[in-house]
């Protein structure tokens, strides 16, 4: 698979952010929090599975493979080559596959999309009617945070999802208010308002439901409405309740049956679904698909969107074009590291590094 080009030094880039070979204490918490969160997982692959005996059979011994994968890490960091989050995850798909277990929060996903796609136009109606650019941004990029809650990964969101009071709007509504622990709205607000505007931008995205109906697709729709040409990344394979690249496409056709915009970006293609290769909540930019690779050259917006994707294996990443990294912090390790507390939210602006653009 192809590096992706708009890394600006692969050969120092690291996705593996925390060594856990090196820092015992980070691999105690992080081993911990994939144990905890075992039982949800197990409980939502049985469901996907159909609810039947061999279902309940395969995702047993999944959780028994993942669990022992787990202890031996405890006991010797280095059974498997080197840890990092990325890693653990990575060995999770790995039993899920070896059990057959194809997507364990399919049904989720579904019902979750079905539910965003009815307040969507509420959402739009309510941005178009916006006269006032700068607070039109910060009104998209605050959606993103309240979509990117629904997040079935992390604990504290998992619980408030299962409790059946994850409410977007409420949820929007008490985000935390500015300055944000990284905050650099008032530096984007700069390039968002300024001509020229992005060419084109490669957004990768995270959730289904309301993270890419809510928060995602109304931030690319509003580019694409100012004339970029929008790539939307998702997952090639089924990842915890990340969006996939095959349920993106007819999400936005969906979407297209109501909203001209989307449905005149996607017959111009200023709006374009992509795989982008990956099979994991995080992301190495490393290996990425030939789509993704050709599609990002000359692109001079990248977007990485989410805890996985813009914290826990990018933050520190630098990039040949315009940078936006926006995530809420849903884990405690990932705030201790950022100086920042649970539900903090993360706006990071980096202009290119080159000033081609
Ligand atoms: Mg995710």
């Amino acid at each position: 698979m192809p590096t992706l080009p708009l890394l600006a030094s692969p050969a120092t880039y690291n996705p593996h952010t925390i060594d856990m070979v090196a820092d015992p204490e980070a691999r105690h918490y992080w081993i911990d929090v994939f144990v905890n969160h075992l039982p949800s997982l197990k409980r939502h692959a049985i469901i996907s599975e159909g609810d039947t005996d061999d279902a309940r059979r395969r995702v047993d011994a999944m959780a028994a493979q993942f669990s022992r994968m787990l202890d031996t890490l405890r006991a010797k960091a280095d059974a498997f080559g080197h840890l990092s989050i990325l890693r653990i995850c990575e060995l999770r798909e790995q039993c899920l596959r070896e059990h057959h277990i194809a997507d364990p929060y399919s049904h989720i996903k579904l019902m979750e999309n079905e539910a965003c796609l009815k307040l969507l136009p509420g959402v739009l109606a309510e941005l178009d009617a916006m006269r006032d650019p700068r607070k039109l941004l910060e009104t998209l990029i605050v959606g993103v945070f309240a979509g990117n809650v629904f997040d079935l990964g992390a604990a504290g969101t998992l619980a408030l999802y299962e409790s059946g009071k994850m409410d977007y709007h409420d949820v929007r509504a008490k985000i935390k208010p500015r300055p944000w622990v990284v905050d650099d709205l008032g530096l984007l607000e700069g390039r968002w308002l300024d001509e020229p505007l992005w060419k084109k931008a490669m957004v990768l995205v995270d959730n289904a439901g309301a993270d890419v109906v809510l928060g995602m697709i109304p931030l690319c729709r509003e580019l694409a409405k100012r004339g970029t040409q929008v790539f939307i990344a998702a997952n090639t394979y089924p990842s915890l309740n990340d969006i996939t690249f095959d349920a993106l496409g007819p999400l936005l056709e969906r979407i297209a049956v109501f909203d001209e915009v989307v449905r005149d970006a996607l017959r111009d293609r200023r709006i374009t679904p992509i795989a982008s290769g990956n099979d994991a909540p995080l992301i190495d930019l490393r290996h990425v698909s030939e789509e993704l690779a050709a599609a990002a050259r000359g692109a001079d917006l990248l977007i990485l969107e989410g805890m996985g994707r813009a914290i826990e294996s990018n933050f520190d990443a630098a990039f040949t074009c315009d940078t936006l990294k926006l995530a809420m912090i849903k884990e405690k390790h990932v705030a201790q590291t950022l100086h920042a507390e649970m539900y903090d939210v993360v706006c990071r602006f980096e202009p290119a590094l080159s000033d081609e653009r």
